[in-house]
């Protein structure tokens, strides 16, 4: 095995087809909305991190809805994860919340999972409570999707994140003291970092026994802080080799059995400066998964750093 790719474990955990049925809540980012900053982070566009999604004016059960029809005339699915995506979807009062991940809930037959995509700072006990009676009652999974990005603080500070590696470590840990599951978002290129930061980066992840990961390459949107130092020659996109030479090392250190949503992100065209060199994400996905081959590198290769010294020396 290369990776663990989310196809392979969507079919061991569900041995069904299983589709994502995206939505749109009303809600925004205490990073945006001036409860932390006004900015947002450099990189994050008007639109939050979604692209696809209905709009947040609908219904949940409208956008469902309209989402399963779609995906069940063009797929054929036979169950569904509820994937909130946009923006921080657990930053809302937590009646709200509750009535929204009920109201999916119950217009969803064949669930199997809720994906919550949110900020590390933005994840507290009473929410994670619910959650668990949500899990336990539909008898699902459920997984906090949190953005983390990198594990240098010092780069957090510069993307203007608001928060620091600290708020992730706490929120992975509540997640896992409540049984539920998590997955990181990571950039793997990130113009501040060096390949040793995404080693840590895959290490911290592993010993912290997240479930998940989603790596992604930095792209650059319009109208953006990030945008605007990209036109001004303030940074410079790590070059494509360089990315795949930090993508298969962080495979490496990362535990195998944490599963590999992504290894390359996307973004509309005509809302970027600079996206993935100009090639397709599966090519560049091709390319990497080649060189692994060639070269004998593999997920979990070099997974001997946790449980003491006596792994030491196996590299
Ligand atoms: S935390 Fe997410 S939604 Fe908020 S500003 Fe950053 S990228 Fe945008």
């Amino acid at each position: 095995m290369l990776y663990y790719k989310f196809s392979d474990y969507l079919k061991k955990r569900y041995s069904a087809k299983v589709y994502k049925l995206p939505v749109n809540l009303p809600v925004t980012c205490p990073n945006r909305d001036g409860a932390i900053s006004t900015c947002g982070c450099i990189f994050c566009g008007e639109e939050g991190a979604g692209f696809e999604n209905l709009s947040p004016s609908m219904t949940v059960s409208e956008q469902l809805r309209i989402n399963a029809e779609y995906i069940k005339a063009k797929y054929k699915p036979e169950k569904f994860i509820i994937y909130f995506q946009n923006f921080s979807n657990t930053y809302l009062p937590l009646e709200d919340f509750k009535n929204y991940i009920t109201e999916a809930c119950v217009e969803v037959e064949d669930l199997v999972a809720i994906y919550i995509s949110t900020r590390p700072d933005c994840i507290y006990e009473e929410q994670l409570d619910f959650l668990n009676y949500v899990k336990n009652t539909y008898k699902i999974d459920i997984l906090l999707e949190l953005g983390l990005q990198t594990v240098n603080y010092k780069t957090l500070k510069f993307l203007n994140r608001g928060h620091t590696l600290a708020e992730f470590i706490n929120a992975v840990v509540l997640i896992n003291k409540y049984g539920m599951e998590s997955c990181a978002h990571y950039i793997v290129d990130l113009p501040n970092d060096d390949i040793e930061d995404v080693i840590e980066g895959a290490k911290i992840i592993s010993a912290l026994r997240v479930n998940q990961v989603k790596c992604h390459s930095l792209y650059i949107l319009k109208n953006t802080i990030l945008g605007d130092m990209y036109e001004k020659q303030l940074i410079k996109p790590v070059e494509l080799e360089e990315y795949i030479e930090r993508i298969i090392s962080f495979l490496e250190y990362l535990n195998p059995e944490i599963v590999v949503q992504r290894l390359i992100g996307r973004a509309p065209e005509e809302r970027t400066l600079f996206c993935n060199w100009g090639i397709s994400w599966w090519k560049i996905r091709d390319i990497i998964e080649d060189k692994m081959i060639k070269e004998n590198r593999y997920q979990g290769k070099y997974f001997n750093y946790l449980n003491g010294v006596k792994n030491i020396g196996s590299k």
